[in-house]
């Protein structure tokens, strides 16, 4: 009930806010899954690494030629926590849907030694007044900017809402079109010839890509598909003069990792593990898509009228390569989990070849795209998000005086965390032990060496602003099996001082 008015003041506020917008750009959200901050051939490290010389996204690459670069960009570490943040403006402690979702009720979390579950939002997004129990009800970015006159086309993975509810299909969440996306967040198989259906591995049918019949049976990559979709949906949109959100969010380059066949020759005999050259392939199939989509605009002499956002909603999984120098992988707490590559052209704002260290988190390009659209959002308490248009007009700008926050209380996989960064400090608070770890990045970007002993005010300063952020949202914790209570805010001890 609390959430649920919450979300209509939300809703009421944000259609007071949103007056006709004064222009209206096309928008392209080019979202990739799983692909960590090294998995291309474009740097955004300070220097090129050996990732960087193996993989060959060369459309990226000249993207960036033509926009702005964010060497400091973040999304969650898991994906519907990233994939929720982006649609609602919200930080993951606010919106609690912390971990991935599928079916509805069921938390995928193991048994824990020590811990109990959280009251996370298990069943994710829902529309404004679905009454889902354990979700989160807000209005969405594609219900603002459908709002605006825009047509807004979802393409590819979804992965909002748990299965059964109306929070699984796109199209109760704001958007007109929803072409391949359901509750799950991963495809059977990327292969036509296997009617993406997982029953090739033995895999559940709950994972089979629905809605691209045409294509079973057929030779064709996932990846090509879904885009020859979303530039049949992009000469709809032209055809009917609609200004247009494409959100083409695609499976590749998440599990299961299976060869894209226009590509894999190229990888193969480089010396290059199976699995690498496989996900070396998609890796480019993915990229001749953001080319394919570019060719669209540029047949429809709209490329100057388009923005396009590149980015990943978190790092590359433990099965894959190391993102060197970072340290960790999807889902953990370290910059390997929540680090990724963020490129963004705006057609006569953005600098060609552009560069900045600018801290951005994915909850940012919730307002950062309705003021692209024409209507910056009003300052309002439910969106965490802070608009990253000052830095997208002059990336030398100076940094906002701000903390990132991330809020993982859960135990898929990776331990429990929360976790700030400010300016070159990041804190880790594990929810185990309540333990912390505290790294300067400018000077150990690869999180080796936790000083928060030689550091005790930085630390205390940042378990204070953490735990502020945390109590401010009401964030949930994980239950301590032994004393049956739930782990505390990391600044519960400065509390009792
Ligand atoms: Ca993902």
């Amino acid at each position: 009930m609390k959430l649920t008015a919450l979300a209509s003041g939300l809703l009421i506020s944000l259609c007071s806010a949103f007056a006709k917008p004064q222009a209206s750009p096309n928008i392209i959200f080019f979202l990739v899954d799983d692909m960590g901050w090294q998995d291309t051939s474009l740097a955004f490290h300070s220097e090129r690494t050996k990732l960087n010389e193996v993989y060959h996204t060369p459309t990226l690459e000249r993207l960036a030629t033509e926009g702005t670069l964010f060497t400091n960009a973040y999304a969650c570490a898991i994906c519907s926590p990233s994939r929720v943040s982006l649609m609602t403006g919200q930080n993951a402690a606010r919106h609690k849907v912390t971990c991935w979702t599928l079916r509805k009720d069921k938390s995928p979390e193991p048994n824990h030694p020590h811990l109990a579950p959280s009251t996370w939002n298990v069943n994710g997004l829902q529309p404004i007044g679905a009454g889902v129990p354990n979700s989160v009800e807000a209005t969405t970015l594609p219900e603002v900017l459908r709002s605006y006159g825009y047509r807004t086309i979802h393409v590819g993975k979804a992965h909002f809402g748990a299965m059964d509810t109306p929070g699984e299909d796109p199209v109760n969440l704001g958007f007109d079109v929803n072409i391949a996306g359901f509750a799950g967040g991963g495809p059977g198989s990327f292969h036509g010839d296997k009617n993406f259906s997982g029953k090739w591995r033995g895999a559940d049918p709950i994972w089979d890509v629905p809605g691209l019949d045409k294509y079973h049976g057929q030779k064709i990559n996932l990846t090509d598909a879904i885009t020859r979709e979303a530039i049949s949906e992009i000469d709809r949109a032209v055809a009917d003069e609609k200004p247009f959100y494409l959100y083409m969010a695609h499976y590749a380059v998440h599990a299961p990792w299976e060869d894209d066949r226009r590509f894999i020759e190229k990888y193969q005999g480089k010396g290059l593990p199976k699995q690498q050259a496989t996900f070396a392939s998609m890796l480019e199939g993915m990229d001749h898509s953001l080319s394919e989509l570019i060719n669209t605009l540029d047949r429809h002499g709209i490329q100057d009228e388009t923005i396009i956002v590149f980015m990943s909603d978190n790092g590359s999984p433990q099965q894959c390569q190391r993102n060197l120098p970072l340290r960790g992988f999807k889902i953990s707490a370290y910059e390997g989990g929540s680090r990724v590559p963020l490129v963004v052209k705006w057609p006569g704002v953005t600098k060609p070849n552009s560069r900045t260290d600018y801290p951005v988190i994915i909850e940012d390009l919730f307002p950062t795209i309705l003021e692209m659209a024409g209507n910056p959002p009003t300052p309002n308490e439910h969106i965490d998000g802070h608009s990253i248009v000052p830095a997208l007009k002059a990336p030398d700008t100076n940094h906002p005086d701000r903390s990132l926050f991330w809020h993982y209380p859960n135990y898929y996989n990776q331990p429990a965390f929360s976790s700030i960064r400010r300016g070159d400090w990041k804190l880790i608070y594990w929810h185990s032990d309540q333990s912390v770890d505290l790294f300067n990045l400018s000077q150990d970007l690869g999180e080796q060496h936790d000083i928060s002993k030689q550091h005790p005010e930085i630390v205390n300063d940042l378990r204070s602003g953490l735990g502020k952020h945390l109590r401010s949202v009401d964030a949930s914790m994980p239950i301590l099996k032994a004393s049956g209570k739930r782990v505390p805010y990391p600044d519960a001890p400065l509390a009792q001082d």
